[in-house]
Formats: structure tokens, C-alpha cells, sequence
């Protein structure tokens, strides 16, 4: 059996220690004394687990070109970024394109057991969402259409039963009862590009929903003060609200005012990596229009700056910014990545926390001052090894 020391420092209780993993589980935690508890180690955590990821390096889910190979690949990226789970997921478009995505992730997992093991669930985010602009987002609008089981339950089989998380939107008439079916079958249904009133927010929840999707992203520009689908999401506390906290998608005011509202509770953090993030600054051709990647690495519409067209940064980002934005401290904003997450999926999961006997999903990073910040809270994350069931799946070569 393999086994690997560790001497880090722990997210929870800020403690210097000796971490031992033996096999695939942790096999003992123990104190470091004073004189190892200086400022060099690095933390270390539960690996992340992201509900939200795209696509990556050029391949998105979503697409009639997925290949076995492509999420095979995605995976291992992910591992760059403390990610040992994530939800694959796929946006609107037509059956054939969805059922195509659905059959070569099942077929990822079946071919290879790491696939299996880091695909959470697939997330199927459309394409039963509002064909209204802005709530659309960049959903294209020819694909956008009312719930529909029997059609739901087609692409699930091709998913070979993997699909555990839906986004829609409960503007449609049928929405509740496509909800209590979903919750039923254990499948997580999340409210969002929606331009649902209030009633059918509480009727979607009445019917089992039980998250919001990247809650105040895929808006529209203008809402009336109230009521509008926001306060509606935010006051109600069967809802977990997932955020994309990467510096772009929400201001750090509405950042800190969605974390006071929901409470760490009931946020989680995604990435909502685009397809196309992980490529370098430059123009790029999509299927329905330019995009462009920016220096500071934004995603946007080719020429049009200001128009976001997805995320780009990894959900290690979303853990800085949580602190530096809403004063989150380290423990809460990890969990919002790691722990909350899973058990939203599964809330009966292995012991998945720093304890002897747990799998030994890890992360290991850093968390810096960029030079510009005026406060000493971290707002920069960088990983520096990624461990999956015990076996060391990423390290960062150190430089220079
Ligand atoms: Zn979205």
C-alpha cells in the first residue's frame, strides 16, 4: 500500500500538522510542534468539488465534437485546481447534440475508473430555460423549450442514469410537476435563467426545487425593486444559491450581500468554466459568435468588453474572493467549494473532511496579497498539489 507525509498546515483550525495518507484513505493527523509552525506551509483541505464546469481548454461538454478522449482530458485539468470532483455539464442545445454528450461522458466513466470516480453527476443546465433575453444568458434561443420528461428521461438513460443536477427555469406551466418527478428520482433541480414570478419561484420550491444556478447571473439588465425573482431566491432558505465568485460575474457588494442573506449555509461556490477557458488571450470562433479572451483573462463577445460570455477562472478563485469580498474566513469559504457542494449531490457522502479514515480527496494551495491590495486578505489562490483517493494527481513544478 502507498503512503505519502504530509506536513501542511489545516484549513479548519489554521494547525500545523502531519497529515499521513496511506492507500486511498487518511491514515493519521497529527500536531506539528511550535518550531515547524511558521508562515511557509501551505493549507491544506478537502478537495474541491465543482457543480458547474463547461467545458475546458478548448472542448466544451456541450458539443457534437465531445469525444471519450476530450472529458477524459478536462478531468485531469481540473486537478490543476485542487478540483477531485466536478459535474460535466451540458448547456442547451438540440437532442441529438445533448444525447451525443450524455452517451460519451457515460461512456468517459465506463472506459476509464478515474473518470467515474471524479464525475460527481452530469449537470444538465437547459434546455428547459426562459427564451427570454437575458435570462437566456448566451442559451441560444432556437433551443430553448418547456420541461419535458419523456425527453428528460431519454437523455438520463444515455447518461446511463448520471444526470443528478438540473437547471431550469419554473416559468413554464409544467415546471412544478417536472420538479416533484426530478426530486423523486434524487435528482438536485435548480431554479435558474429564469424570469419566473414570485408564485412559481414558490411553487418550484413546494415541488422540490432546492438550489438557484449562479444566482444573479442570467438576469435580466433591469428588474422592478421588488418583487423580482432575486429577493424571491434570496429570502427563501430552501434554496442554496450557487455564486461565481471570480471577480467579473457579481460585484464584491452583491457578493457580501448574497453571503449575509443566504448565510454559508446555503451558498456554494462554481466555477462555471467556459469551454473555451484555459486558452490563451485572443479572438475566438464559436458557434453563434466571436468571443474573445482578454489579458486579465475575461471571456467576452469579440469587441464588445463589456458583454461577459462565460467564466474562466477556477473555483479556487471563487474561495479567495469570498474572503477578500464578503469577509468570509478560509474555513467557510473551503467548504462552500468542497464539503457543501458534495452533499447537496449526496447528502449521505463518505466522511470527505480532514479526519482519520476519510477518502483522501486534497488540496493543497497557497493563498497570496497581490502587491495592488490595499488589505492583507488573500485574494490570490494558487494550487499546489491535487490528491485523488490517496494518489497524487497534480503538483505544481516549483520555478526557478
Ligand atoms: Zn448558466
Amino acid at each position: 500500500m502507498t503512503s505519502t507525509t504530509l506536513i501542511v498546515r489545516r484549513y479548519d483550525t489554521a494547525e500545523a500538522v502531519t497529515l499521513e495518507v496511506r492507500g486511498a484513505r487518511i491514515a493519521s493527523i497529527e500536531p506539528l510542534d511550535d518550531r515547524h509552525q511558521g508562515g511557509e506551509l501551505a493549507w491544506i483541505a478537502p478537495g474541491f468539488v465543482d457543480l458547474q464546469v463547461n467545458g475546458y481548454g478548448g472542448q466544451e461538454f456541450s458539443s457534437a465534437d465531445l469525444t471519450v478522449e476530450n472529458v477524459a482530458a478536462i478531468m485531469r485539468r481540473m486537478a490543476e485546481f485542487g478540483v477531485t470532483r466536478f459535474c460535466p455539464t451540458v448547456t442547451t442545445a438540440g437532442f441529438d447534440v445533448l444525447a451525443h454528450a450524455m452517451k460519451t461522458i457515460a461512456a468517459a466513466c465506463d472506459a476509464d475508473g478515474q473518470v467515474a470516480r471524479r464525475v460527481l453527476a452530469i449537470h444538465l443546465e437547459g434546455p428547459f430555460i426562459s427564451p427570454i433575453d437575458g435570462p437566456r444568458g448566451a442559451h441560444p434561443l432556437a433551443h430553448c423549450r418547456p420541461p419535458d420528461w419523456d425527453e428528460f428521461a431519454r437523455l438520463n438513460d444515455a447518461a446511463g442514469g448520471r444526470i443528478g443536477l438540473v437547471t431550469l427555469s419554473p416559468e413554464y406551466e409544467n415546471a412544478p410537476k417536472f420538479i416533484a418527478r426530478a426530486a423523486s428520482e434524487k435528482i438536485v433541480v435548480s431554479i435558474g435563467h429564469t424570469a419566473a414570478t414570485s408564485d412559481q419561484i414558490r411553487a418550484a420550491v413546494d415541488a422540490g426545487a432546492s438550489m438557484s444556478t449562479h444566482l444573479g447571473n442570467g438576469a435580466h439588465r433591469e428588474l422592478p425593486r421588488h418583487p423580482n425573482y432575486l429577493w424571491d431566491q434570496l429570502a427563501e432558505d430552501r434554496l442554496t444559491a450557487s455564486l461565481i465568485v471570480d471577480g467579473h460575474h457579481l460585484p464584491a457588494e452583491v457578493v457580501k450581500t448574497f453571503w449575509r442573506a443566504k448565510t454559508a449555509e446555503r451558498v456554494v461556490l462554481v466555477s462555471d468554466l467556459s469551454g473555451l477557458a484555459g486558452l490563451p488571450p485572443g479572438r475566438y470562433a464559436s458557434e453563434l459568435c466571436d468571443l474573445e479572451i482578454l489579458d486579465d483573462g475575461r471571456l467576452v463577445i469579440a469587441g464588445q468588453r463589456q458583454l461577459l460570455a462565460g467564466a474562466s477562472r477556477p473555483i479556487g478563485d471563487g474561495v479567495a474572493n469570498l474572503m477578500a469580498f464578503a469577509g468570509a474566513d478560509l474555513r467557510a469559504a473551503v467548504d462552500a467549494a468542497s464539503i457543501r457542494p458534495a452533499r447537496l449531490l449526496d447528502p449521505t457522502p463518505a466522511p470527505m473532511g480532514l479526519e482519520v479514515g476519510a477518502i483522501a480527496d486534497l488540496a493543497c494551495f497557497r493563498l497570496r496579497s497581490s502587491p495592488a491590495q490595499k488589505t492583507h486578505v488573500p485574494n490570490t489562490f494558487e494550487a499546489q498539489a491535487t490528491y485523488c483517493g490517496g494518489e497524487k494527481v497534480f503538483e505544481r513544478i516549483a520555478v526557478g
